[in-house]
């Protein structure tokens, strides 16, 4: 790419750049509604996402390795998220009994209150999404799962849990099948975060 996605000029007369910016005053949304609801709660940002994450997702991905590839961060800023959360009694740590050097977290009850009330932080965004007709919302969806799946190929995004990177997955003459659901995807079934992914070796 020679030429920024960011010079006016450029990006009037080229599709792909107008994309690429127009995703980037989303992210600011998401920063911006993030950085209020946190503001609320008294925690940062990333607190409130592993609040939010924890009370989603299973035991075995609340560890602070999962939770620093899933964010993109270090173990280290992890831990310090953590220590705060359970200084505040958000969260509480449960040894693995093999390994008892590792732990994953898990949410209190006012943990839960705060994660519960936290994870509408996107309802502004999802709103006019719900006025797009059923076209253009797969259209949309398919579009960001090819363009997370190149990301993550690329090793831009980390961890994934989307159909595309699922060993479950089958595409076979152009029909989206998941093996373990044993039954065919629409593409308005594709799911982005889905709880029985199996990571393709
Ligand atoms: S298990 Fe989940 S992620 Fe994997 S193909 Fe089936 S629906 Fe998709």
């Amino acid at each position: 790419m020679k030429y920024s996605s960011f010079n006016l000029n450029v990006q009037n007369q080229k599709i792909e750049s107008r994309i690429v910016v127009a995703l980037e005053r989303i992210s600011e949304a998401f920063r911006a509604l993030l950085w209020n609801e946190s503001k609320e709660s008294s925690l940062s940002p990333i607190q409130i996402q592993i609040l939010i994450f924890i009370y989603f997702h299973s035991e075995e991905k609340c560890k602070v390795g999962y939770l620093a590839d899933e964010f993109n961060m270090t173990k280290a800023t992890i831990s310090d998220s953590v220590k705060v959360l359970l200084a505040k009694e958000l969260v509480t740590k449960e040894t693995d009994p093999i390994d008892t050097r590792s732990y994953s977290l898990s949410l209190t009850a006012k943990g839960k209150k705060i994660a519960k009330k936290a994870s509408f932080f996107a309802s502004s965004i999802e709103k006019p999404i719900e006025s797009l007709t059923e076209e253009q919302k797969v259209v949309m969806l398919n579009g960001l799962l090819k363009l997370i799946y190149d990301l993550n190929k690329s090793g831009i995004i980390t961890i994934q849990r989307m159909c595309f990177t699922c060993s479950n997955y089958q595409l076979e003459n152009g029909i989206h099948y998941c093996k373990l659901l044993k039954s065919p995807l629409a593409e308005n079934e594709l799911r982005v975060d889905c709880p029985e992914h199996e990571l393709q070796l």
